[in-house]
């Protein structure tokens, strides 16, 4: 295919940009985007600019659509059949109960960053499946599903619209360091151009998950593999609740997504407790997965399995390092990863892009030591929002993938905590949802979920069961500290 020329022609290695962004997945074209609203001259570079064909990043939790309010993007989700999700159905073994987001009242108002919004970038319009009535007037908070490929195109086109941002079609192949070790840009190769370097005065790398130069922050930095998810698209599938992100859960299986994510087409993610996928994908799907789907889901997943397109992604994780380097800034999942069960990368890179704008967005950035020294402290400042979305996830896939006796106990435990409604489950959703950032808070709802676990198996055991249930009791909790609180430090102290 040919290479639209402007891709490739205007970028000019004789300038010194403002900012480099490598990378234009979900957060560079947004952070280019603000970045020129602010007036800096800003160089994006991405290796293929076609849209991607992709199973990830395809549902926002509602401190996403927020993050690209206050970004001015979040018309982003318009024009692309995008799907409006009002909150989760949670199924255990065939029971369910259902969750619905936040009431906006009861979270932080949206604060549009100066600059970066007006003429009302902030404001989704009407189309034929997003609507104001739904976004903007609707008392609750809403996230929004998407075929991924199309929400990328239109943060690409938003970007390509600033006259500050110059875009480059190319893969950049190494970070330019000066003698004293500091970043100071990065060499291209380009389509007819061959290699080529290009300076500025910070270098963002939004290289995703598979990031090549995160590893400039320090060689060690890698991510860790634990489980793996087979995804499948459903065409026409009934869900159980129109508008809804379903969970699946059970004792005997693996957890389950299934969402919608255009008019036609739902998305079904199927976890495997193992980064290398089974090598009989069909037959895993039929002997390990197919008993516990719901039966509208049903016609739609046979089908699927049938014509046999299955697409896998590792699961990684991988706690954040500070931005240590002068003249670099790495940031999405490069930076940082987390178990995507909660469906919250997009939402954490967003919101990075919202907290670095406040911090470094009206600087100079030829005062290189004065961007390096709030990208210091923005670690600090990052951590209160992102290590509630992150610990969560974690937590919650060691429940919901429970390997052992007392991972079941506290996965129930959790679906019927979930169950009585009222704060046991708005404020796990809003931690969900990316509305939340209190981490203590957290600790608390996730340590009262393992004592209502507890207080199940003690009624279970009756009072003849009594020495025993105590004794599962301690077991228990000694679980819970163990899935919780190593993955809280990691991202609170480190
Ligand atoms: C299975 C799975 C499901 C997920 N589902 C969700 C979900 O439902 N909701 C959610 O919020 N998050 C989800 N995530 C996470 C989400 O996809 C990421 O958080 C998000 O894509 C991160 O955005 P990014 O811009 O950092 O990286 P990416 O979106 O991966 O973008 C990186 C970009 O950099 C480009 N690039 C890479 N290397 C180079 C190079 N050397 N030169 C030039 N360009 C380069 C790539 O082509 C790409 O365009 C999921 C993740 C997985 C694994």
């Amino acid at each position: 295919m040919s290479i639209d020329p402007q891709l490739i022609n205007k970028a000019d290695e004789k300038f010194t940009y403002d900012a480099i962004v490598v990378g234009a997945g979900v957060i560079g074209p947004v952070l280019a985007t603000a970045l020129s609203r602010k007036g800096k001259k800003v160089l994006i570079v991405e290796r293929d600019w076609s849209e991607p064909d992709r199973i990830v990043g395809e549902l926002m939790q509602p401190g996403g659509v927020r993050a690209l309010k206050e970004l001015g993007c979040v018309q982003a989700i318009n024009n692309i059949e995008a799907w409006p999700v009002t909150g989760y159905t949670v199924i255990y073994n065939g029971e369910s109960v259902q969750i619905p987001y936040p009431y906006k009242q009861d979270v932080k108002p949206v604060e549009p960053l100066k600059d970066i919004v007006f003429d009302g970038n902030d404001k989704v319009l009407n189309d034929k499946t997003v609507t104001i009535k739904q976004f903007e007037e609707n008392e609750r908070e809403s996230g929004v599903a998407f075929v991924h490929g199309k929400f990328i195109s239109n943060l690409r086109n938003i970007v390509a619209k600033e006259s500050n941002v110059t875009r480059l079609q190319g893969n950049v192949v190494e970070i330019l360091k000066n003698k004293s070790n500091e970043v100071v840009g990065c060499k291209v190769d380009i389509p007819t151009r061959g290699k080529v370097e290009f300076h500025a005065n910070i270098t963002f790398v939004c290289d995703g998950i598979f990031s090549k130069f995160r590893k400039e922050l320090s060689p060690d930095y890698v991510p860790t593999t634990g489980s793996s998810f087979v995804g499948m698209s459903l065409y026409d599938c009934k869900v159980p609740n129109k508008y809804n992100g379903h969970v699946i859960l059970g004792e005997n299986h693996m957890p389950v997504l299934v969402y919608q994510i255009s008019p036609k087409e739902t998305r079904i993610l199927c976890a495997y407790n193992s980064p290398k996928t089974p090598q009989d994908l069909k037959k895993w799907m039929v002997d390990s997965v197919q008993p516990c789907i719901p039966k509208e889901i049903r016609p739609s997943f046979d089908e699927a399995v049938k014509s046999g397109k299955f697409r896998s992604m590792p699961n990684q994780y991988l706690p954040a390092r500070q931005n240590d380097v002068l003249g670099l800034c790495v940031i999405g999942d490069a930076l940082n990863m987390r178990h995507p069960l909660g469906g919250g990368g997009m939402t954490v890179g967003l919101n990075d892009v919202v907290l670095l704008m406040k911090k470094i967005g009206d600087l100079d950035f030829n005062d290189r030591e004065t961007v390096l020294d709030e990208l210091l402290d923005y670690h600090y400042d990052r951590k209160s929002y992102d290590s509630v979305i992150n610990v969560l996830s974690i937590a919650l896939y060691s429940l919901f993938a429970a390997d052992s006796k007392n991972l079941k106990t506290l996965q129930e435990g959790c679906f019927r905590y979930f169950q009585r409604g009222g704060d046991c489950t708005s404020l796990p959703v809003q931690f969900l949802s990316g509305l939340c950032p209190r981490p203590f808070l957290l600790t608390k709802v996730f340590f009262a979920v393992a004592l209502y676990a507890i207080y199940i198996n003690f009624e279970r055991r009756g009072a003849l069961g009594f020495p025993i249930a105590l004794v599962e009791g301690i077991s228990i909790l000694i679980t819970a500290v163990r899935v919780f609180s190593p993955y809280l430090y990691g991202e609170l102290i480190g």
